[in-house]
């Protein structure tokens, strides 16, 4: 039945002038998730995206379409001839499919597109419901406040269309029309939805991962990797630098206060993102802090690990409860992979009793006795870059 999807996009529509290289990079984005389906054909029309499909795939392209960022909504259609009789038997169709679904009510929504139909469109839902009620009206009833579903029609320049599902996307921006971030992705649940969050805003992403290999195992990476991948349905493939700092968390345990440390390590992985988001040209870091979460997210502890950044760090989870975290984990395929217990490096690290409300100078007085420069940059040399996609 349904042979073409309608792509509804939200804030892109209002982007003025530049509102069609936003259409352009939609269309792309769009052309590159579905290409492990195959070749679709993907295109503009009337400030609109659309997708021919068929009965076989409408389901599955739907469903990888809607996960792209700036989609609001996906609807699957039917396309058929410009003829008004003709758009009233395909609504027709629709409304039956759907009474076998089990809808009571229906309205019909029209909009016309051609002005050379003579009927407005008020007039044409009027007319087309009172069509449907003829053919249809001993199994289903009007209810133009509360409808159970409606059929939208469309008599267009050079076709007319009928729709009345919306599967709904994420919303958001495009990728790539808004710059690069540096994203520090743990084996948690929360720094891979601080991840796809700011994907979702259009940004491109980096992700670095630090571990202290062999103290971390190689399956504890390998989780993080996973996790990556997953966040590459949405985003496409995505590189993780993992960067070892043993050799930075055996000097802080060794050398600092033993309640500080982490706060320490924090910050060392905060100025070798830095550094790396300089080199790879991005403009933002992002982390999956949460106010208060943990001893070392309390507001001096953030105080503390921002001060070693320059560039602007995002923290899009800062205001969320776990709860709200996890749900978004949940949709979007990431929490089954989190909640697998793998140490961390800064579980193995860390002390019994870490400070929650560190002092900035302290910290920084006590780092005086590291060679930071050369602790960060041995701990850049042990950078390996795995570039992770879906297989
Ligand atoms: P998550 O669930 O993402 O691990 P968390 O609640 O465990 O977060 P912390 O361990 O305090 O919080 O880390 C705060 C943030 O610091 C993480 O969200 C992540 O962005 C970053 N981070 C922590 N550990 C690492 C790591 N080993 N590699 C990269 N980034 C890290
Ligand atoms: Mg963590």
């Amino acid at each position: 039945m349904y042979n073409i999807l309608i792509v509804k996009y939200g804030e892109i529509g209002v982007k003025g002038k530049n509102r069609y290289l936003f259409e352009n990079k939609l269309i792309k984005n769009i052309k590159n998730m579905l290409k492990p389906l195959g070749e679709y054909n993907v295109y503009k029309e009337y400030g609109r995206i659309y997708i021919d499909v068929n009965d076989e795939n409408y389901e599955e392209v739907m469903e990888e379409t809607r996960k792209v960022f700036g989609i609001v909504g996906v609807c699957p259609g039917i396309k058929a001839d410009k003829d008004y009789d003709v758009l009233k038997q395909t609504a027709e169709k629709l409304l039956e499919k759907k009474i076998e679904e089990g809808c009571k009510t229906f309205k019909v929504e029209s909009r016309r597109g051609d002005k050379s139909l003579p009927l407005t469109s008020p007039q044409m839902s009027i007319d087309i419901g009172g069509y449907l009620l003829t053919k249809l009206g001993d199994r289903i009833k009007v209810d133009v406040k509360n409808p159970e579903v409606k059929i939208r029609c469309e008599y267009r320049e050079f076709n007319t269309m009928v729709y009345a599902d919306t599967v709904p996307g994420y919303g958001g921006m495009p990728m790539g029309t808004a710059g690069k971030a540096m994203s520090l992705l743990s084996g948690g649940i929360d720094s891979p939805v601080a991840t796809w969050m700011i994907a979702k805003r259009g940004m491109d992403v980096e992700c670095i991962h630090f571990h202290t290999y062999p103290f971390t195992s190689e399956r504890s990476r390998e989780k993080v990797l996973d996790l990556a991948r997953t966040l590459s349905r949405y985003c496409g493939p995505i590189k993780v630098h993992c960067c070892n700092i043993l050799e930075i968390e055996k000097e802080i345990t060794e050398k600092l206060n033993r309640e500080e440390t982490t706060i320490h390590s924090r910050r060392f992985m905060m100025m070798i993102t830095q550094k790396m988001a300089e080199k790879r040209g991005c403009q933002a870091i992002v982390t999956g802090e949460s106010i208060g979460q943990v001893a070392s997210q309390t507001i001096y502890g953030l105080t503390c690990t921002n001060a070693v950044c320059s560039l602007p760090v995002f923290r899009p989870l800062i205001a969320m409860d776990k709860t709200d975290i996890i749900d978004i984990a949940q949709e979007i395929g990431t929490y089954e992979i989190s909640i697998v217990p793998e140490e961390d490096c800064c579980s193995v690290f860390a002390p019994p009793k870490p400070i929650t409300k560190p002092k900035l100078d302290r910290i920084e007085k006590a780092e005086e006795k590291l060679d930071i420069e050369g602790l960060v940059e041995r701990a850049i040399e042990t950078i390996e870059t795995i570039v992770c996609e879906v297989e």
